[in-house]
């Protein structure tokens, strides 16, 4: 074995808190890595396994039908991509305007306003990579490391691992499925007493819950009353299938203390693009865009302009990107019709069903690894998105109708016989 091959052998196959480099003197010299990178996971878990083994699976030449990741199957409109295309070849490929150029800053601002009803300039906005980004700026611009950053069980399955990448402490509020999986007053006032921040998320990954006003309210009055900042992840904002999305922002006093978290990946499919935003008061999206120049360095010139050419093009294309989901609900509603081995709450919002299959006894990761063995569907278990959404598959309606159709019946199936 040469030194390159050993060099190899050693950090490829090293344990995650330590990398091996060779000296030169020949003998390898342990490397410690931060605390903070090799806890991320936490338990060492992100909740992806059934996920990598279907993947595996695929690999192998076998045939799955994935109802696993937020990934539309239609892929980014083609006038999109020819608006990236002409920035791109138009000479917009320098670095480009670290808080987000101009253009899109005000085309996101405007979105903003006009579904809010708040006042929001360009200077509310920094523009960043994808939703997730936003998510960890937020939490970075409003957390010291210790602090005590609350989040909503179930959870979209980056919470825990974004706010302890910044040095806090992720708090769970944990929900009921009886409850619709909706904060409840007394637990989050408790928490909120010794907590820096919220972090909630409407329309809901994984649960497809839209908060009402009356739990907005509600948020808004302990957010307020602790001092806490609220960020407000509103990703799925364009699906909205029942009731109407409300971004707590437009709440009395929380314009101030309120970060929305938003992203072109779900409204326009350009999930691979990743350009988002953080919208908040002035002073911290101007304090984030000291964060966003010694970071990432902004968003690419021409990603930005597609996306500005996308929003100015009005809510018709984010419609017919959320039209395929809309059409998936009403499937999964009507195929749960008729028998009790998995009910749903039926989703209000994004792309997404929580399925209750307690009915067959099984856990949610036992009931996923089940029906990927034996009728290769790959589903999320509940227990991925926190310890509240135990009992439950979370379904991503993001195959053709068709296809959704016939997993769907062979997934209730499988249930059914579990169950009797
Ligand atoms: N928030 C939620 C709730 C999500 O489901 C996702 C993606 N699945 C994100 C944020 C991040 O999305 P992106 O970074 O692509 O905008």
């Amino acid at each position: 074995m040469d030194r390159v091959e050993q060099f190899h052998l050693v950090v490829v196959t090293c344990p995650a808190a330590r990398v091996d480099f060779p000296a030169l003197s020949g003998r390898p010299r342990a490397m410690t890595l931060s605390t903070r990178i090799t806890t991320l996971l936490g338990d060492g878990s992100d909740g992806w396994d059934v996920f990598n083994k279907a993947r595996g699976m695929i690999a192998d030449g076998v045939a799955v039908t994935e109802l696993t990741i937020g990934e539309h199957d239609i892929r980014t409109h083609p006038d999109i991509l020819a608006a990236m295309n002409a920035s791109a070849v138009g000479g917009h490929t320098g670095y480009a305007a670290i808080p987000g150029t101009p253009g899109l800053a005000s085309a996101v601002a405007d979105r903003i306003a006009r579904q809010s009803g708040v006042p929001t300039r360009p200077e509310n906005i920094l523009i960043t990579a994808g939703g997730q980004a936003g998510l960890f700026a937020a939490h970075m611009g409003v957390t010291d490391p210790g602090d005590k950053a609350l989040f909503i069980d179930p959870y979209y399955a980056t919470y825990p691992g974004t706010i302890r990448s910044v040095g806090a402490v992720p708090h769970p509020i944990v929900t009921q499925a009886r409850h619709a999986f909706l904060p409840q007053r007394d637990a989050l006032e408790e928490a909120a007493k010794s907590a820096k921040s919220l972090l909630i998320n409407s329309p809901n990954n994984p649960t497809g819950v839209i908060y009402p006003r009356e739990t907005l309210e509600m948020i808004a009055d302990i957010c307020i009353r602790h001092d806490l900042w609220l960020i407000s992840d509103e990703v799925y904002d364009s699906q909205v299938w029942d009731g109407a999305h409300l971004s707590p922002r437009a709440l009395p006093g929380m314009a101030e203390r309120t970060l929305v978290i938003g992203s072109m990946s779900k409204s326009f499919a350009m999930t691979g693009a990743r350009v988002g935003w953080v919208c908040g008061p002035e002073t911290a999206i101007s304090h984030l865009t000291d964060l966003s120049t010694n970071t990432n360095y902004g968003v690419a010139g021409f990603v930005q302009d597609a996306a500005e050419y996308a929003l100015r093009r009005g809510n018709g294309l984010e419609q017919e990107v959320a039209a395929p989901f809309r059409r998936r609900r009403a499937i999964t509603l009507d195929a749960l019709r008729g028998q009790t081995a998995v009910t749903a709450i039926p989703p209000q919002g994004a792309m997404y069903t929580m399925l209750d299959i307690r009915a067959t006894g099984l856990t949610g990761e036992a009931f996923a690894y089940g029906l990927l063995e034996a009728e290769h569907i790959a589903v999320m278990p509940g227990e991925s998105f926190g310890q509240s959404a135990a009992g439950h598959i979370r379904v991503a309606m993001t195959v053709d109708d068709d296809t959704y159709r016939d997993a769907l019946s062979r997934l209730i199936q499988f249930a059914q016989v579990r169950a009797a």
